[in-house]
């Protein structure tokens, strides 16, 4: 076991609120925070690649998955399933690497939730507004009209949660957003139960007090 217990870090918003331009960030700054990579039972879109971007699985395969206990969460959202890999994160963690999740309130919830809740860093991106909500979703460029209004008609059911977060950040200005988000994670890495050898210090300390008082 390394020095330091990785953190399972969820990034949540409404889509287009910056979530993956933040993930993308994070992962340059740091190469010890690896992302999550869920399993879906969406098509890949045009780009999208298996086992980078999503592992893409037939429905059967998904639901068997969920059945013998290898996801950490899952939800069924937009009409498809989605869920988080378990032994991936498990390994990392124990590595002393942090994991990133780009997941919906529902997996954050069963996240906090599960064994690992005690590990994780919760924090929610709101727009600044909803007109730049879908500002940003049309100017992205990726969805069709039909899409984008699906996304903006879900983004209040998302939003609604916000209050079950660690951190709620208000991404107006992205290189501040990304500067705070960097702090919060600096300072939750410092957390007494991300640092399991604090013990043995501590131990060490004593012996080193008792033996010369
Ligand atoms: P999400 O992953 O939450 O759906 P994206 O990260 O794809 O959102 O961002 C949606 C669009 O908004 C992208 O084109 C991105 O470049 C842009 N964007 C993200 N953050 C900001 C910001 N703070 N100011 C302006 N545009 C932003
Ligand atoms: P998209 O299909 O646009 O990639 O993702 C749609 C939504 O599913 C987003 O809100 C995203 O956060 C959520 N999502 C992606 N992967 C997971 C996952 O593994 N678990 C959960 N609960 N939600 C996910």
């Amino acid at each position: 076991m390394s020095n330091r217990r990785g953190l399972l870090i969820i990034l949540s918003s409404p889509s287009g609120a910056g979530k993956s331009t933040l993930s993308r960030r994070l992962r340059e700054w740091d190469e010890n925070v690896l992302f999550s990579v869920s399993a879906t039972t969406r098509k890949p879109r045009e780009g999208e690649v298996d086992g980078s971007d999503y592992y893409f699985l037939e429905t059967e395969d998904f639901k068997r998955q969920v059945i013998e206990g290898q996801m950490l969460e899952h939800a069924f959202v937009f009409g498809n399933h989605y869920g988080s890999p378990k032994g991936p994160v498990e390994a990392a963690i124990n590595q002393g690497r942090d994991v990133l999740f780009d997941i919906d309130w529902q997996g954050a919830q069963q996240i906090q939730n599960s064994d690992l809740g005690k590990h994780t860093l919760s924090i929610f991106i709101l727009p600044p507004s909803i007109s730049e909500l879908r500002r940003r979703l049309e100017s992205r460029g990726q969805d069709s009209d039909d899409v984008i209004a699906k996304r903006m008609q879900k983004s209040w059911d998302e939003i609604s949660h916000w209050a079950e977060y660690d951190y709620v950040l208000t991404n107006d200005d992205l290189d501040a957003t990304d500067a705070s988000l960097k702090q919060i994670i600096a300072a939750a890495r410092l957390r007494r139960i991300q640092q399991p050898a604090l013990t043995e210090h501590v131990r060490n300390l004593q012996m080193e007090f008792e033996d010369r008082t």
